[in-house]
């Protein structure tokens, strides 16, 4: 069939970013979700597989993602299962006109539904189409070790934690100059975590939740998976440089304002104590 859903862009880099993730070891059993926003136009060459009517209605209405469609994680789901049966593991939603519910359209297969974090995942979405950044269209949620790992020992402060990971190795203050935001550990899977993580999003492309993971964002799946790959590798050089007694010498302020200079990035002010 030439218009197989399955062979889809979309659906193809979903099934590449999870397995990927899988393979970095960022998401044991169900951890982490994903989610996608679609262009009309890219759905429309599967218009007529698209046509699932379950629906569901949204604990908070999002009037801001009305109309729109995304390509979603399973709740419950195993990244390292979406390669063997796409369809049971990811789906296709379209929020409402109203906002109050959303639609499947296609996949999550047997009863699935969207992820838990459906609420981090859509009020960040939100807070980007409001505040006009049109170009951020994924939103990634995972458990990359060492950021965790980092949330333990180091203190739970954005600009230390950006800091540090900006130290961390010399392509992170250009791939994330707006740092990375944290949130006091609260219960995942609530709206009140996806507020609080929506809020933080507006100023960060990240935001670490402590011992448990973190949130980014990008244009495409291949920007997200990128940033939280560059951030996690960035805290495993550090987790290594702790573990080996601590840093005798590291990238400086200067130095950091250097590089900020020559990529003509703006760097989050409070990491350039
Ligand atoms: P879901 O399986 O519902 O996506 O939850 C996984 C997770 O990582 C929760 O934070
Ligand atoms: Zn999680």
């Amino acid at each position: 069939m030439p218009n197989e859903i399955l062979n889809a862009p979309f659906v193809q880099s979903m099934i590449k970013a999870t397995h990927d993730a899988w393979l970095k070891g960022w998401d044991e059993r169900n951890g982490g979700n994903i989610t996608l926003m679609l262009d009309e136009v890219e759905m429309l060459p599967y218009a007529e597989q698209l046509k699932g009517t379950r629906e569901i209605m949204l604990a908070e209405p999002v009037g801001e993602l009305a109309g729109h469609a995304f390509l979603v994680t399973g709740s419950g789901k195993y990244f390292r299962n979406v390669t063997l049966s796409p369809a049971e593991n990811i789906g296709v939603i379209r929020v409402s006109d109203d906002g109050t519910h959303y639609r499947i359209l296609w996949g999550l297969l047997n009863g699935a539904v969207p992820t838990s974090e459906l609420a981090a995942h859509f009020l960040s979405h939100a807070a980007r189409l409001k505040s006009g950044n049109l170009r951020n269209r994924v939103v990634m949620h995972c458990h990359a070790t060492n950021l965790i790992s980092l949330s333990y020992v180091l203190p739970l402060d954005a600009a230390r934690l950006t800091r540090m990971l900006w130290e961390g190795s010399t392509e992170c203050l250009v791939v994330f100059p707006d740092g990375i935001g944290v949130l006091p550990w609260m219960v995942p899977g609530t709206d009140e975590i996806g507020r609080e993580t929506a809020r933080l999003m507006k100023r960060h492309s990240m935001v670490l939740w402590p011992f448990h993971g973190v949130f980014g964002t990008g244009a495409d799946l291949d920007e997200a998976f990128g940033l939280i790959d560059t951030a996690e590798k960035s805290a495993e050089i550090v987790v290594k440089v702790l573990s080996m007694g601590g840093f005798k010498q590291s990238i400086g302020r200067d130095e950091l304002q250097a590089l900020a200079k020559r990529f003509d990035v703006k760097p989050m002010e409070e990491a350039l104590y």
